[in-house]
């Protein structure tokens, strides 16, 4: 907690100003019970009409300015910790934002999105009760016992005697009940999970006749959180009883005792009014330190994984000094590149080294898992090779930025992505200022013109959320026109042909090379029959390169190429 302590500073109001606040507002609230006695004691038994107005008026100045010192502090202080969440939140977006794909893996998208989220809302209303109450409660409990014992020692017992008693009641409520709210949580998690799983797989779970199952599921995990919450809501509601009778209790030793001091003459019923007056703020004040001593906790755990992720330094930087490019565009060369997943036994990639040249076709096979999407990855800097490097146009990728190096990459990835938007503003997101016409050109290429134009509103139709409301070749082919648009001197499809049709798939791979004839395609590809023409196939088996060449060389002297080859091609094909 208290290293976010640095994001605490914002709209330029001091923390100090707070303090202050709230020192005026214990010092009226404390101030009050004081004059009240003075009325009673010196005014209605006197008689005294001038002194009870004059006194009256005074208090009824110390109630306004205390109670505007509250309401400014308050203000203040909601302010203080709304900024304080809203700056968390951004430095967590920045930092992840900068992440390289191993940071992601570590931490899982879900949890950086809770992370994100109900974490800092945690803590930042914490941080708006506790702002206030770290400093008001201590004030007001050692102000009010000092005052009440000032005003009746006789009676300083009560207080002790009752003060064990509530703060043991409250903490032992609290105890009970606080953990439970965090088991809320986790089932809240639950249902979450329970109803996503459930809204996105709705197809395979009728398909499959599951619904009962998961209507199941879902009753099981309801009822479990229904049954905390009642539990956290029985023991929570023993609070306010518990504390009304003891409030009652105090009141009634105080008035019963006080009665026969005053009897004696000991004291005189003005004091014993205040003094029952600063026996409540005492009990008030200990009820609100017991309460922040249990939520300070809650709010640290949150703060914990929000500081894990802030602490976190992306392991991808850019290079303090870039190194010039030599004269060249779209050369690209693999020069022993071996690559580890974080925690994996065996590298994804072994000693990989190949050369991609412009106007050339490179295409990468091999079964699945065998490193081929690992391989696309590291090319834009996803991931950091082990040892060896990769260059592009003689320079390596880790001395240049990130930003130039991927504006040299125009990435089809393997699972298409899209965002809710319009086609054209989809195809757009490849290059920012690219005019109508070259989204039509590139939509014209990667063979997505008929299906847009068969759409409602054309290129200005929506895609929605996730891109539900395209087939899965239509969204390959959407994502193909995005690298298309921004023309990269590397085009690297990994796997986007899967979807397509063959026939789609040929008239495609015929309008790219004509489009791409300067540039230098990397295709990864399952079919042989997408990738047999490639000026140069790479055989790729367990993460190490089994065997380079044209089909025709392949196919005489790589086994592993063969039997892929065999698996697919009719005899005649392969002839
Ligand atoms: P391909 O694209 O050829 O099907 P991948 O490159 O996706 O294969 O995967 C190669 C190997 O690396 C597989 O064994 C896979 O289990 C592993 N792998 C892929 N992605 C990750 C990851 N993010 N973390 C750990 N291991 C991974
Ligand atoms: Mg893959």
């Amino acid at each position: 907690m208290i290293k976010l302590f640095r994001f605490l500073k914002p709209y330029g109001i001091p923390i100090s100003s707070i303090v202050i606040l709230v020192f005026f507002q214990a010092l009226s609230s404390l101030y009050l019970p004081t004059l009240m006695s003075d009325i009673v004691d010196s005014g209605i038994i006197n008689g005294d009409i001038n002194y009870i107005t004059a006194t009256g008026g005074l208090m009824l100045l110390v109630a306004l300015a205390g109670s505007i010192c509250a309401i400014t502090a308050s203000l203040l202080s909601s302010q203080v910790a709304m900024g304080f969440g809203r700056m968390i939140r951004s430095a967590i977006f920045d930092r992840v934002s900068s992440f390289s794909l191993h940071e992601f893996d570590k931490f899982g998208t879900p949890s950086l999105v809770t992370r994100c989220t109900n974490d800092i809302t945690q803590i930042q209303n914490v941080m708006m009760f506790a702002m206030r109450m770290v400093i008001l409660s201590p004030l007001m409990c050692i102000g009010a016992i000092i005052m009440a014992i000032s005003k009746d020692k006789h009676l300083a017992w009560v207080i002790i005697a009752v003060v064990p008693v509530l703060s043991g009641a409250i903490l032992i409520l609290a105890r009970k009940g606080f953990p439970l709210y965090q088991v809320i949580q986790a089932k809240l998690d639950k249902i979450n999970l329970v109803v996503r799983e459930t809204l996105i797989g709705i197809r395979v779970i009728r398909a499959f006749n599951r619904i009962e199952n998961e209507k199941k599921r879902f009753q099981l995990a309801n009822l479990d959180l229904t049954e905390t919450a009642i539990r956290v809501n029985q023991i929570m509601a023993l609070m306010m009883p518990v504390m009304m009778l003891l409030m009652n209790f105090t009141t009634l030793a105080v008035i019963w005792f006080g009665g026969i001091n005053i009897e004696r003459g000991f004291t005189n019923i003005g004091n014993m009014m205040a003094f029952l007056q600063y026996a409540m703020q005492i009990m008030f004040a200990i009820m609100m330190a017991t309460m922040m001593f249990i939520m300070i906790p809650r709010a640290q755990a949150a703060a914990v994984r929000v500081n894990e992720v802030l602490a976190t330094d992306p392991e991808i930087v850019d290079p303090e000094y870039t190194k010039p490019f030599e004269n060249k565009k779209g050369y690209l060369k693999f020069t022993n590149v071996t690559f580890h997943y974080h925690g994996a036994e065996e590298p994804a990639l072994k000693n990989v080294s190949f050369e991609a040249c412009p106007g050339e076709v490179t295409a990468i096979i091999g079964s699945t898992g065998s490193g081929k999407s690992t391989l696309i990855n590291l090319i834009p800097r996803f991931y950091d090779v082990n040892s060896g490097k990769i260059e592009i146009n003689g320079v390596d990728v880790r001395e240049m930025t990130q930003e130039t190096l991927r504006s040299k990459i125009g990435l089809v990835p393997q699972k298409a992505v899209l965002f809710s938007g319009t086609i054209s503003e989809n195809i757009r997101y490849g290059k920012e200022d690219s005019t109508d016409a070259e989204v039509q050109h590139a939509a014209e290429i990667a063979q997505a013109t008929e299906f847009i134009s068969d759409m409602k509103d054309g290129f200005a139709s929506l895609i929605s959320e996730g891109g539900t409301n395209v087939s899965g070749g239509q969204k390959q082919r959407l994502s193909i026109a995005r690298a298309l648009v921004g023309k990269p001197e590397i085009y690297v499809f990994d796997d986007s042909f899967s979807a397509l049709d063959f026939k789609t798939d040929a008239k495609l791979r015929a309008a790219l090379k004509k489009e791409t004839a300067d540039s230098t395609l990397i295709i990864v590809g399952q079919r042989v029959a997408t990738i047999m023409d490639a000026d140069r196939i790479i055989v790729l088996d367990e993460g190490k390169i089994t065997g380079i060449g044209t089909h025709k060389e392949l196919y005489q002297t790589c086994e592993v190429y063969r039997e892929i080859v065999a698996s697919q091609l009719s005899e005649e094909e392969i002839a």
